[in-house]
């Protein structure tokens, strides 16, 4: 489910041949597991349709988005090689005829349409009158499409607008969700490597997020695709938007800290990944809700922070008094602190859960 106020699902798409099906199958496998909802395959061929096929006969993989360009006819045989939602540039397949036929095809299926529209290939009647590949220029682009579809009578749409420039892309988004109801595929296209490219796409997805724009999101970083799910989830988790969420508070430490606070913080980190499985394991179909966890160098912001979360740590020398429900519960060596942070964590969200259930 995108859109209509469903939570907010993560997308990633996959950098292997498609055409190797089980290649593709396992690094969607592998996607899924780090938190991908929905994945994306790349469709430039017949072979790669026929492949897609064979993905969808295998069992457990999330709902899987072909990626089109160029060929309506790609379209049509992805869909009927299973795809559950298919990505095109209704401008780029060729015309209103070819269009058509792949939304009957789309109709007839139950099938999605994302309308996706690039910086990078805007129409060039709209680069002329626009004066370049500017943010009005791509948001009219989203929107002539859409009309087209909607000519069609094809309703199931959803909208993607991709910029490389961040303020752009805001720009972009901020005018055509002015102009439609459709959700919002969301993300800062070619967004880079390593941190820079971890930073675009935080600021550019947050910011759209955090204006109420975005249905769905896609951090698109270069490499393996796996790194882009975990961003994005770390994008959702800190606007409180992914359900199941162990979030950590710990400080840059200074000089005052008496303790190794980045192992410990690093330790309760990768704890809460396995809590965070937990929950979402216990609650099932329902909601897992979430725990903050505190994890602080001293007394200075310590027993605040500690406090304010559902469990943690203010640390003095080689020790750590460690915070419940704002009090202190009791004082442990540095050596034993992740392990009573994360059980008392654990402790506190079953406990949740199992009056939630
Ligand atoms: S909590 Fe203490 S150790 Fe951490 S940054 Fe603040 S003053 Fe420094």
């Amino acid at each position: 489910m995108i859109g209509g106020g469903a939570p907010v699902p993560i997308q990633s798409m996959t950098n292997t041949d498609t055409r190797d099906a089980w290649a593709t199958a396992g690094q969607i496998q592998a996607l899924a597991a780090a938190g991908c909802d929905i994945v994306r395959v790349a469709v430039p061929d017949m072979e790669a349709a026929r492949a897609l096929g064979e993905i969808k006969r295998m069992r457990g993989l999330p709902p899987i988005v072909a990626d089109i360009h160029f060929d309506y006819r790609l379209a049509i045989a992805a869909m009927e090689a299973g795809a559950d939602k298919i990505r095109i540039n209704p401008g780029n397949i060729g015309g209103r005829d070819n269009v058509k036929a792949v939304v009957e095809c789309a109709k007839g299926r139950g099938v999605p349409i994302r309308v996706g529209v690039n910086a990078g290939s805007l129409e060039r009647d709209l680069m002329e009158k626009h004066g370049g590949p500017t943010a009005g220029a791509a948001a009219e682009s989203a929107l002539r499409n859409i009309a087209m579809l909607e000519d069609l009578g094809f309703g199931d749409i959803v909208v993607s607008i991709k910029m490389s420039d961040i303020r752009a892309n805001y720009e972009a988004h901020m005018i055509a969700a002015a102009a439609t109801r459709h959700p919002f595929h969301i993300g800062v296209t070619e967004s880079g490597y390593g941190p820079g490219g971890a930073a675009k796409s935080a600021v550019g997805i947050g910011a759209l997020l955090m204006a109420g724009i975005g249905d769905t999101i896609r951090v698109s970083l270069t490499g393996d695709p796996v790194n882009e799910v975990r961003l994005a989830a770390e994008i959702l988790k800190s606007l409180d938007l992914r359900d199941g969420a162990a979030h950590i508070v710990s400080c840059p430490t200074c000089g005052r800290c008496r303790v190794d606070l980045e192992s410990l913080a690093r330790r309760v980190e990768s704890g809460a990944h396995g809590l965070e499985k937990l929950a979402k394991g216990r609650a099932g179909q329902g909601k897992a809700g979430s725990i903050t966890i505190a994890v602080m160098g001293c007394v200075v912001n310590g027993p605040g922070e500690a406090s304010n979360a559902d469990i943690g740590v203010a640390c003095g020398d080689g020790k750590g008094a460690i915070f419940r429900d704002g009090a202190v519960v009791k004082t442990v060596d540095e050596k034993d602190i992740a392990e009573e942070l994360l059980r008392g964590a654990e402790e506190i969200w079953l406990e949740r859960l199992g009056r939630a259930l």
